[in-house]
């Protein structure tokens, strides 16, 4: 059996800054959901975007659901959000009682579409917008925020898959009232599991902090006038995050090499379209997709590389598609369908070398022979 090639699989810094983080916590005894790491990892990771506060929280999901509930988000509302992304984005829209309506992608960034977007507002008056930044491309943000603003909208950027990305040199995640990353353990860097939530306004990141240690009220007794949420990150994988912190820009370099080498050995295969990098982006290139526009179909590729066990998988099935939220609304001309049909997520860990990307390249290529 030839050796296993991962998708994305996380990857420590070669330093060991993560470990240091990790005894520090031990040698004091923060072994909570809160302590030095926690503070340190949420000021480094809102100085590294740009962005004025931010909360550790226990995942990804956590803080988009915190997004919503700060926005004001409840019962009965409409929140519009990608239908080409991953669960987590749509979830917490049901976890607070609200409405989710989808909209399509554009061919042009693979992300929401300023037309269907606006179209949206024709028919609905949302309480909120969730826009997603998939594989580390960066949505259309220009048209986006000025569509939002329009409608005085909030808009709440789901960066899970872009820490790192620029859009027009300002990072993405800084772009709404509210940006969330996530530090799950096949995402750009990781801290086995993680998430968190940025925003300029210091008042609703407190308030964040509040609900998500369980709401509880400043008195002696145990005391709570709201719901709570036990959603904080703990101090030992804070530790890993600031570590990594450290690394990411090293990451973003090796992603970029992988899809580059892609291209460039691929280039000749008619078939093969590459994810749209556009000028305004800076991608993190957190995974390099493709779509498939003749007879060998993802299937195949995937297959192929399956064989030699090699990891690839499809592009997110959108929302609109799933069982559990095909009785929403979508606006939109089914972009979004054809990328999903067409699309497969090549390996991109950045474990890889230059051999192993040789080796994948050459089955892909063989396909075509
Ligand atoms: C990973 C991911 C999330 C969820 O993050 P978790 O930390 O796993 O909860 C949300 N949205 C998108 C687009 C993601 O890729």
């Amino acid at each position: 059996m030839s050796e296993k090639i991962y998708l994305a699989s996380p990857h420590m810094s070669d330093e060991g800054y993560e470990m240091k983080y990790i005894q520090e916590a031990f040698d004091t005894n923060w072994i909570a959901p809160l302590g030095k790491n926690v503070d340190e990892f949420e000021n480094e990771l809102a100085a590294k975007v740009g962005s004025k506060y931010a909360a550790a929280l226990s995942s990804g999901t956590a803080a988009i659901h915190m997004a919503l509930k700060a926005a004001g988000v409840d019962k009965g509302d409409i929140v519009f959000c990608p239908t080409l992304t991953f669960s987590a984005t749509a979830n917490p829209i049901i976890y607070q009682g609200a409405t989710p309506v989808f909209i399509d992608s554009d061919s042009e960034t693979w992300n929401m579409s300023p037309v269907a977007l606006e179209k949206a507002f024709e028919k609905y008056k949302p309480k909120a917008v969730i826009v997603v930044h998939l594989y580390g491309l960066s949505a259309d943000m220009d048209k986006i925020c000025k569509i939002c603003e329009k409608h005085n909208v909030t808009l709440i950027e789901d960066a899970a898959e872009s820490l790192g990305t620029t859009y027009k040199g300002k990072y993405t995640g800084t772009f709404g009232k509210y940006g969330i990353f996530s530090f799950n353990g096949n995402k750009i860097i990781t801290t086995s599991g993680g998430g968190m939530l940025v925003s300029n306004d210091e008042e609703r990141i407190s308030k964040v902090r509040f609900w998500a240690t369980q709401s509880r009220d400043k008195a002696r007794h145990y005391q709570h006038s709201e719901l709570g949420y036990n959603y904080r990150m703990s101090n030992i994988v804070a530790g890993i995050g600031r570590g990594q912190l450290k690394v990411l820009d090293k990451r973003i370099e090796q992603k970029k090499h992988i899809f580059e080498f892609y291209k460039n050995e691929l280039k000749n295969i008619e078939d093969i379209e590459f994810m749209p990098v556009n000028g305004w982006n800076k991608p993190n290139y957190w995974l390099s997709c493709i779509t498939l526009n003749g007879n060998i179909r993802p299937i195949d590729v995937m297959e192929a590389l399956e064989k030699d066990n090699i990891e690839s998988r499809p592009i997110w099935k959108p929302m609109h598609m799933q069982p559990f939220f095909e009785k929403y609304d979508i606006i939109g001309s089914g972009v979004s369908e054809k990328i999903f049909e067409n699309g497969v997520c090549l390996p991109s860990d950045t474990k890889m070398k230059d051999e192993d990307l040789y080796r994948i390249n050459c089955i892909i290529k063989g396909l075509w022979n």
